[in-house]
Parts: structure tokens; C-alpha cells; sequence
């Protein structure tokens, strides 16, 4: 009820107080309801990120009066969640997020807080919770996500990426945040994962931001080199591709693993800078290499393609076959599987453009990351390159053979090629032989090497042709 109370003493007609009560039970209910909506995740009706951290303040503040027991936050991310979303549309996408909101709901304790922190991320709060009994809490969530999801009659097994982080600290940012980079080092391990966070993954995140800083520079001042490996034919030993590997030698740390850099070029927005020196360089090298041998063969050049779309790449694509050093159907861009499945839609437009104009794409690391048949059939590539870690154990594991062949089996039936990477044995060679693989690279016939010492490895072959003959006598 509400009441106004009006002194109507002085109103002759009156002379006296006037009560009025209204019932605004309506009015009331509609403004809780705002205030949940404000607070609450529209899709699941979890606490949103304004009421976590809320509670993850509460928390902090009871612990402080309680002589600090300790608050752990996990942060859980689910392992692909877009391939769904692309695959079986957004409907089917929001029905997972809800029974994974619900499941996640019923496995934590009843005063924890669970809450979706954005797009397919949910926190956990617990109070009075240690890093031991915290790492059992996630191990709970990641127990009732492992039963399949019904969504409309198709089976989907969705794990999550977990990340835990106890406090102190004392502030409800450093928290998340802690437990944020704690889950990205888990994901980093492979799906389904559970990472405490500790300094090291601190110290870790520093080191990123001054090597990225260095990275930077270094692109800036062109201070990185590109260095070529020879792709074989298999049939006849005649290089047909030449890999372009980015080198850096930092000037205090030394020669730097491009895994290394390359991440965090990736991980610190410098992705695009990388694809634009790579891009020019290349074209630079092709140029140089022309005029040390007779005949070039395709350059391939790795992109990343990280997270969102770069929107300078199709510019410095384009830009780096716009000279005489190096034509359009004499570049091939390398893109990882991860990368091209995370970014499906948005990216096949690219390619599409791109291949118009005579610039081929390959799948880098082909059989990693998880292909959906229906997007690999879209995606304008011409070529699959098999991952190193099939081909290293191709001769004496069953798994790792069974996979190649039905790679390049199912790129025979769509018309691609295959490139195995990382044949370093004969006996490998042999078996790549047989299954029908069209090209192949590795330390068998030659590292990457500097531009004017590929040339003149080629240059010294017999009829400038590598040797893939031993095989045809073996096999
Ligand atoms: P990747 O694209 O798979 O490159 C081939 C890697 O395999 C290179 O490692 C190469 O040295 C190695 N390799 C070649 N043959 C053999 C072999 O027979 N045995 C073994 N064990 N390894 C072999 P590296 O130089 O460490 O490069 C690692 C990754 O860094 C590359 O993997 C690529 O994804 C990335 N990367 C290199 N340069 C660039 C670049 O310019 N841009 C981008 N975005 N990524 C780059
Ligand atoms: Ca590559
Ligand atoms: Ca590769």
C-alpha cells in the first residue's frame, strides 16, 4: 500500500488530515522485476556480471571481517561453442547455454554463486573456499557437463576450460582477472581442462607484454628474416612449393621460437603487423630468389588469423603480389585449422575474393583442430597440409596412419591436395608414397634455409630435383 497523508487542517470545507492508500502491489512487482532483469542473464537467469561482482565484493568484504577465509572464483569457458553456434545455428546455441547453466547450477553448493559472465563464459563464486576444495568444486562442474546435451534430438558433448583463482587478492577485478588468465592457460592445454593460477602464469603475461613491445619494434625496423623450406613432390622430387618461416633473433634473448612469437603477436594484437611484414617480405625474398634460380616455385606464407577478422589483410594480400617480384598464382596462404574453423563464416568471404584474384589458401596443421565437414566444403582452399605430429608417428602407430589416409582420401574426393609437413625418414616417405599423398616437406630434404642458401641447395640437384627415388625401389 501506499499512503499520502495531506494536512488538510486548514481547508475550511475539511478542517482536517486526509489519508489516501492506493494498492501498487503492480507498480512494486514491476520494479523488482527491472531490478532482476538488471541483475540477472536474460538467457539463463544467472547473475550477471554486475551482480558477480557484487557478490564477489560481498564475499571479500565478510572474509576481511571473518579473519580472511579465503574466496576462490573459477572461470569456465566453454571448449568449442562457436562450432555448435555455426554449425546448428544460434537457437540450438542458446538451448546449450541454458541446460549448461542449469547443470552448472545443480553441481555447484547452494551458496555459490554461478553466474555468466558473457557469451559462453560462467564464473563460479565460493566463499570460504580453499584452492584444494575449490579444484573439487570445478571438478564437480566439469562432472555434470560430461553426460551429452539434447539439443533437438542431436547429441552434443561440450566440455568447459576452467581457470581458478583464490584470493588474495582482495579486489573482486584482479580476482576474475586471475582466474581469466588461469582458464586461458588451461584452454591452451587442450579442451577440458582445470588450471589453478599461480605467479608463474603472472610472470608469464609480463614476459608477453615486453616480448610484444620487442615484437613490435623488431617488425617495425624489418629486423626479422624469412627463411624457406622446400615442399617435394613425391612423384618426381621437383620442389613445387617453398614455406616462408618467419626468424627473430632478439638481441638479448637470442634466436626465438616462432611458436613463441607468433603467440604472442596473436595474444597482444599484433597479428596483422606480422601478416603485413610477412606479406612484404615475402615478396621481397621472391624477388631475390627469382633471380638466383630458374624457376620459382610457390611461396607459402603463414597467416594468423587469430580471433577477429583482420581487415588489412585482403590490402596487404593484395599489395604483396602487386609487383613484378611475385604474381598472385605464385603465393599460397597458410592458415591454421583452428584459426579457419573459429572464424568460418567471415572468413571464407575472404578467401572467395582472394581466389578470384589467383591466390591460394592451404589448411595449416590440417587434422588438429576440429573440422566440420560442412564448413570444409565451403572454404575455398586448395590444399590440406597433414600435421606433423600424424606424420612423426605415421610408421609405427596404427592411429596416427589410419588418420593420414583418410586425410588424404578425403581430399582426393574433394579435389584438394595433400602436403604431409615434418617427413624425416624414408620409411615415412615410403608410406606417403603409397597412400597417394601429392607433396611433402621436411628435414629429409632440407630445413628452412635463407633465401640464398635454398637457392643454392637447388641449384646443386641433380636436374635441380630432390631425391624421392629410394622409396620407388622399396616400394
Ligand atoms: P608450421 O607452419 O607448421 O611450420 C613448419 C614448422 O615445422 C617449422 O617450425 C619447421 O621448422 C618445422 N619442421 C619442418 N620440417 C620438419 C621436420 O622434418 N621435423 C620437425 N620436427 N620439424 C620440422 P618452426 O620454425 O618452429 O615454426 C613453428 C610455427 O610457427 C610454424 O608452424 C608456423 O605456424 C609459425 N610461423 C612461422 N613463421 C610464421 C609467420 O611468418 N607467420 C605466422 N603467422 N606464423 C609463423
Ligand atoms: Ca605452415
Ligand atoms: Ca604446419
Amino acid at each position: 500500500m501506499e499512503n499520502v497523508v495531506t494536512n488538510c487542517l486548514d481547508d475550511p470545507d475539511i478542517a482536517g488530515i486526509a489519508c489516501t492508500g492506493r494498492d501498487v502491489t503492480a507498480r512494486v512487482e514491476a520494479q523488482e522485476e527491472l531490478r532482476r532483469q538488471a541483475l540477472r542473464d536474460e538467457l539463463t537467469g544467472l547473475a550477471n556480471r554486475t551482480l558477480l561482482s557484487d557478490r564477489i565484493d560481498q564475499a571479500l568484504t565478510r572474509a576481511a571481517r571473518t579473519g580472511n577465509s579465503p574466496v576462490a572464483v573459477i572461470f569456465a569457458d566453454l571448449d568449442q561453442f562457436k562450432l555448435i553456434n555455426d554449425s546448428w545455428g544460434h537457437a540450438a546455441g542458446d538451448r546449450l547455454l541454458m541446460q549448461v547453466a542449469r547443470r552448472l547450477t545443480e553441481a555447484a553448493r547452494d551458496a555459490d554463486t554461478v553466474a555468466r559472465f558473457g557469451g559462453d563464459e560462467f564464473v563460479v563464486v565460493c566463499e570460504d573456499t580453499d584452492q584444494p576444495s575449490a579444484q573439487g568444486v570445478a571438478e564437480q562442474l566439469q562432472k555434470a557437463l560430461a553426460d551429452p546435451f539434447d539439443l533437438d534430438g542431436r547429441r552434443a558433448y561440450v566440455r568447459a576450460s576452467m581457470g581458478i583463482a583464490v584470493s588474495p587478492p582482495h579486489s573482486a577485478p584482479d580476482l576474475l582477472r586471475f582466474a581469466d588468465a588461469a582458464m586461458y592457460a588451461a584452454k591452451a592445454g587442450g579442451p577440458g581442462r582445470l588450471q589453478l593460477f599461480d605467479m608463474t602464469l603472472a610472470e608469464d603475461a609480463a614476459d608477453r607484454l615486453t616480448l610484444g613491445n620487442d615484437l613490435r619494434d623488431a617488425l617495425a625496423r624489418d629486423e626479422l628474416a624469412l627463411h624457406f623450406q622446400p615442399v617435394v613432390e613425391l612423384a618426381t622430387g621437383v620442389p613445387v612449393g617453398l614455406e616462408a618461416i618467419a626468424r627473430w633473433s632478439h638481441p638479448i634473448r637470442g634466436q626465438m621460437s616462432p611458436q613463441r612469437f607468433v603467440e604472442v603477436a596473436e595474444t597482444g594484437g599484433l597479428a596483422s603487423a606480422l601478416n603485413r611484414w610477412a606479406l612484404h617480405r615475402a615478396r621481397r625474398d621472391a624477388g631475390l630468389l627469382r633471380s638466383l634460380m630458374p624457376a620459382l616455385p610457390r611461396i607459402a606464407v603463414n597467416i594468423s588469423v587469430r580471433h577477429l577478422v583482420d581487415a588489412d589483410l585482403e590490402a596487404d594480400v593484395l599489395s604483396a603480389v602487386s609487383g613484378d617480384e611475385l604474381a598472385p598464382h605464385e603465393l599460397v596462404l597458410e592458415i591454421t585449422e583452428s584459426a579457419l574453423m573459429e572464424n568460418a563464416d567471415q572468413t571464407r568471404e575472404l578467401l572467395e575474393r582472394l581466389r578470384t584474384r589467383g591466390i591460394k589458401t592451404a589448411i595449416d596443421d590440417f587434422g588438429t583442430g576440429y573440422s566440420s565437414l560442412a564448413h570444409l566444403n565451403r572454404l575455398p582452399v586448395a590444399t590440406l597440409k597433414i600435421d606433423r605430429s600424424f606424420i612423426r608417428h605415421i610408421t609405427v602407430d596404427a592411429d596416427s596412419l589410419a588418420i593420414t589416409a583418410s586425410i588424404i582420401e578425403l581430399a582426393r574426393s574433394m579435389g584438394l591436395s595433400t602436403v604431409a609437413e615434418g617427413v624425416e625418414t624414408i620409411e615415412q616417405l615410403t608410406l606417403l608414397q603409397t597412400l597417394g599423398c601429392w607433396a611433402a616437406q621436411g628435414f629429409l630434404w632440407s630445413p628452412a634455409l635463407a633465401p640464398e642458401a635454398l637457392a643454392q641447395l637447388i641449384n646443386r640437384l641433380p636436374d635441380r630435383r630432390f631425391d624421392v627415388r629410394l622409396a620407388e625401389t622399396s616400394g
